[in-house]
């Protein structure tokens, strides 16, 4: 007799493909709604992504979230495609280089406080884009209207 296949404990090992091209180990079993692959261990939901970086290098650092710095697919659990990041990070490199007017008004008041990079660092973007905000080259609005 053999055991019913939803109940087989799922071996996360066995459940991805390597690409050939990226390298990428893409994960074959469920995704959520955002593309991140998930299996369950137990009762607990787990991203399959996140399960091999802690396999490979402990637990994720507080207040960081891991971004899949090489490839961007979101399905590769290869823990050496992936890097903790801030979630601020991670969010603009997922969505591009876009900020939004709360983020430039943010950047805006770091001027003569902080260096450039320090903020560009923070914030995911180039030195030279924080060097727009704060010379009223880009957001000028913005700058306009910030208290
Ligand atoms: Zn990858």
């Amino acid at each position: 007799m053999t055991t019913p296949k939803h109940t087989r404990p799922l071996d996360p090992h066995a459940s991805f493909a390597v690409d050939p091209v990226t390298g990428c180990h893409v994960w074959q079993r469920a995704r959520n709604k955002d593309g991140y692959g998930m299996f369950r261990q137990g009762k607990r939901l787990v991203y399959a992504h996140t399960y091999f970086w802690t396999l490979a290098n402990g637990p994720v650092p507080a207040g960081k979230q891991l971004d899949h710095k090489h490839c961007q697919n979101r399905a590769c659990c290869r823990a050496d495609h992936l890097e903790p990041v801030t979630q601020l990070v991670n969010l603009r490199r997922g969505r591009g280089t876009k900020l939004t007017p709360f983020e430039a008004l943010l950047i805006l008041r770091t001027k003569g406080h902080e260096t450039a990079r320090t903020v560009a660092a923070r914030f995911g973007i180039s030195s030279g884009a924080v060097y727009d905000i704060w010379h009223g080259r880009t957001w000028a609005d913005v700058a306009a209207v910030a208290p």
